[in-house]
């Protein structure tokens, strides 16, 4: 009764992130009650493995008291302070000394936003009044990878490449540029680690070239490409970007939003080859989710330039809630949870995940299986020889989602027949298991649809 009277308020007031308005006015919301570990009960009292970590962000999973612990203790002595004025307070100080100290390189300085698309835009503002700072204020032009996501603000949204972010919103601007993804499993140039590396590393070149090369400012980037499928490149892919980016004289962005804390197996994704960006934008595993909080990752060198350039002058960029002593308390204990055992258990993990999913490729529904760490892709397909993709008619995002959940298994699922996966590093082998064979269910099961047998068969 409590759950009708719910889904018919949230019908009529509650506007959900990145969802069809109709369509979810027609399907209703599903309600989550409560969680713990890696398992959440929806308002049925169905207990689900959380294969998708919320949203790529829960990676300590449900629960944990001393997290709790750690919010209500900062919210009785001191819930808010700013950072305007010269003012501060504890958490957020030990924060951004902390992951300093964890982050590769020279990644010295902490921005701390609310989320990941405003740790994103707050990279945009400061390449901007870096170059300003250094004389070369025609640097304006930015580019970024096709399948890539990088939030939805404004300004974010049109470095992201995917068209429900763009459509209707008049992006791009003419100053956001992309190359190809470097999409394995479909790449144009083939599946050879090197060719792809080596035209890539030619697209950004010929890109800079062809917009000039005095007038690009960044190349954004993520070290795994996320929301477009989890796209993961060869390896040695981030490291020859990164390079050229250095040769080309433009900035590197990481883009560390889902790869970041564990979710990959070291704490950040861009260590898995030595490479130091000029700045990483962090948020999701930063908090786990408990509560809001985002991070730019500044160089030494981006820093310094700021500094400079802007002399006695303030630099004007801020939010109310850039750094705010809860989500920095919370961090902090995140942090400990992870340094306490989280990131290794995680590492195991993800070496179980990825060799539990490998089983699935001679599934006749599965073309690829991809992923590194706790963070991983199916892709689907119904004829393995010509890649085709599952008839849109199957309906991946609501039907196999719903079949999935009825399994007792929260994964993601793309419209363009992905399932991706991104469970907490708290996960038990037992579960890790179960997420693997509810999947394989869930492909029986969807072999079996007559849209799946009438082109299959
Ligand atoms: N960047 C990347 C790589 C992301 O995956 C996301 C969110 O999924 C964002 C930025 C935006 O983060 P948020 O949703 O916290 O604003």
């Amino acid at each position: 009764m409590l759950s009708n009277s719910l889904v018919e308020l949230d019908r009529r007031h509650l506007i959900h992130p990145v969802s069809s308005f109709r369509g979810h006015e027609a399907r209703g919301v599903r309600l989550l009650n409560s969680a713990k570990g890696a398992q959440v009960t929806d308002s049925e009292g169905r207990t689900l493995i959380d294969g998708f970590a919320g949203l790529w962000c829960v990676n300590a999973g449900y629960g944990h008291e001393s997290v709790v612990e750690a919010a209500a203790e900062q919210m009785r002595r001191l819930p808010y302070a700013t950072g305007y004025f010269d003012l501060g307070t504890e958490a957020p100080i030990r924060l951004a000394a902390a992951l300093a100290e964890l982050a590769p390189g020279d990644l010295n300085h902490l921005y701390f936003s609310l989320g990941g698309s405003d740790a994103v835009d707050s990279t945009i503002r400061f390449v901007r009044y870096y170059w300003h700072a250094k004389g070369e204020a025609q640097r304006d032009q930015f580019i970024s990878v096709e399948q890539g996501y990088h939030g939805s603000t404004s300004q974010g949204a049109g470095l992201t490449a995917l068209p429900a972010f763009h459509e209707g919103f008049g992006l791009p601007f003419a100053w956001q540029h992309k190359i190809s993804s470097h999409y394995v499993y479909r790449n144009p140039l083939g599946q050879d680690p090197q060719t792809i590396i080596d035209g890539s590393v030619a697209e950004l070149k010929a890109k800079v070239e062809a917009i000039g090369a005095d007038r690009v400012a960044a190349f954004y980037v993520e070290p795994i490409q996320g929301s477009g499928g989890v796209l993961v490149p060869p390896k040695g892919w981030i490291k020859a970007m990164r390079d050229t980016c250095r040769e080309l004289g433009i900035l590197f962005i990481a883009d560390e939003v889902i790869t970041g804390f564990g979710r990959t197996g070291p704490a950040f994704a861009c260590e898995e080859e030595g490479i130091v960006p000029d700045m990483m934008t962090t948020a999701k595993g930063l908090t786990s989710g408990y509560v809001p909080m985002g991070a730019v990752f500044m160089s030494d060198h981006v820093y310094e330039t700021i500094a400079e350039g802007a002399g006695a002058k303030a630099v004007g960029h801020g939010f109310t809630y850039s750094a705010h002593p809860v989500s920095a308390a919370v961090a902090l204990e995140v942090l400990a949870l992870y340094q306490g055992g989280l990131f290794e258990n995680g590492r195991k993990m993800g070496e179980r995940l990825m060799a539990g999913l490998a089983t699935l490729a001679d599934h006749p529904l599965v073309g690829d299986v991809r992923g590194r760490g706790m963070l991983a892709a199916v892709e689907l397909v119904t004829d393995k020889e010509k890649k085709t993709p599952l008839p849109a008619a199957v309906q991946p995002a609501t039907r196999l989602f719903d079949r999935a959940w009825e399994k007792g298994l929260i994964i993601r699922s793309f419209a363009q027949g992905i399932f991706g996966y991104a469970p907490p590093l708290c996960c038990t082998p037992e579960e890790i298991d179960a997420i693997v064979e509810r999947t394989r269910a869930v492909l029986d099961e969807t072999l079996e649809d007559p849209e799946i047998r009438a082109v299959m068969a």
